[in-house]
């Protein structure tokens, strides 16, 4: 199946970098050696274990001194708003595991208060409470979340652990759904982070039970925007954060049997998806064959990403000159995606 050509759209797509704090174990076994430069908030000097170096540019880099608030303003709330509006849009956290992913997304845990900790799921529930609120009487809005985990190409219900194999499919108006995947109508924020919450729970208790990490699967958080209003037909808005598998190439390490499948599958996918926001990114106007049906992590975001919607990458790093190598690639691929 041919996908349409999307106009190619600059700012359609948002490529961030961010690098977190030294960990203690970095500051002790490793001297402290940072692979990063800081030029400006666009720009740095990266440099290998070798010294050698390259610069590097993305939309914004983060370092170790950015702000969950200032990832937040500059990458998430232009998403949240146009959501609201019914434009859909996705956030997607790409990196090594141990590289700030899961910190970026949802903070040290997602109920999280403090301002300085707290990550991108509780600012996006308040960002959509909030201009929901702002549209007044007139249009009324219906808050869903779904979540879902992709583990060895198989959709996993967060919210339901016995619905383990979902079936991605594609309605007659091109939106892409999660068959019988449970929808759970948030009512405020508390709801929202209430169930948030129970949803990494379940992740967490569904991995124990199968002895994998957390670290091997994507988790998708969906939420949808729904206006219903007795005048006008507004549309509906769909809001993807995707907390990626680790990108760290675990083939290298002589892995076997399921750790290698693990290790293929994960990199199948996280090719697909550079390969997806590559063929959106590259400036054709011709039709091109955006690769959507390589991996069901694609697939699911194939209405949020591309034509008209939003997305937002953030290239989680360790600024560790001992993950050089890592933190390296992982700027390519968001180099690629640009
Ligand atoms: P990932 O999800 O990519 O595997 P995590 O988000 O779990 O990585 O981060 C690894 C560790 O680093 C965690 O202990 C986390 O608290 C810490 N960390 C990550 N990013 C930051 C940051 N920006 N500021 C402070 N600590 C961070
Ligand atoms: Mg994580």
């Amino acid at each position: 199946e041919a996908s349409p050509s999307p106009k190619k759209q600059i700012s359609n797509v948002t490529v961030c970098s961010r690098f977190r704090p030294l960990s203690s174990k970095e500051r002790k076994d490793h001297g402290g050696r940072v692979c990063v430069c800081r030029i400006d908030d666009e720009t740095f000097v990266f440099k290998d274990e070798k010294e050698e170096e390259s610069t590097f540019s993305f939309d914004k880099v983060f370092y170790e001194d950015s702000l969950q608030a200032d990832v937040y303003e500059f990458l998430a709330l232009p998403i949240v708003r146009d959501a609201v509006n019914g434009v859909n849009g996705t956030i997607i956290t790409y990196g090594q595991t141990g590289a700030g992913k899961t910190y970026s997304m949802e903070g040290p845990n997602v109920l999280e208060s403090d301002d300085m900790k707290k990550g991108l799921l509780p600012r996006v529930v308040d960002g959509l409470f909030e201009h929901i609120a702002s549209a007044g009487d007139s249009i009324k809005y219906k808050i869903k979340l779904s979540m879902v985990e992709i583990y060895m190409e198989k959709v996993r219900d967060l919210f339901d652990l016995s619905k383990d194999n979902l079936v991605i499919k594609q309605s007659k108006d091109h939106e892409m759904l999660v068959s019988g995947v449970t929808e759970i109508h948030l009512a405020d924020t508390v709801e929202a982070l209430q169930n948030l919450h129970a949803g990494i729970q379940n992740r967490a208790v569904g991995e124990t039970q199968m002895n994998l990490a957390s670290s091997r699967s994507h988790c998708a958080y969906i939420f949808t925007v729904q206006p219903y209003s007795t005048r006008d037909r507004r549309k509906t808005g769909k809001l993807v954060l995707v907390d990626l598998a680790g990108s760290e190439k675990v083939e290298k390490t002589g892995a076997e049997g399921k750790l290698l499948d693990e290790a293929k599958t994960i990199n199948k996918s996280l090719s697909a998806l550079g390969n997806v926001i590559n063929a959106l990114t590259c400036s054709s106007s011709k039709a091109i064959h955006i690769p959507y049906r390589d991996s069901k992590l694609t697939r699911l975001l194939q209405d949020a990403l591309g034509g008209n919607s939003r997305t937002a990458l953030i290239c989680c790093c360790s600024p560790s000159t001992s993950n050089s190598s890592e933190t390296f690639s992982t700027l390519r691929f968001g180099i690629r995606a640009k």
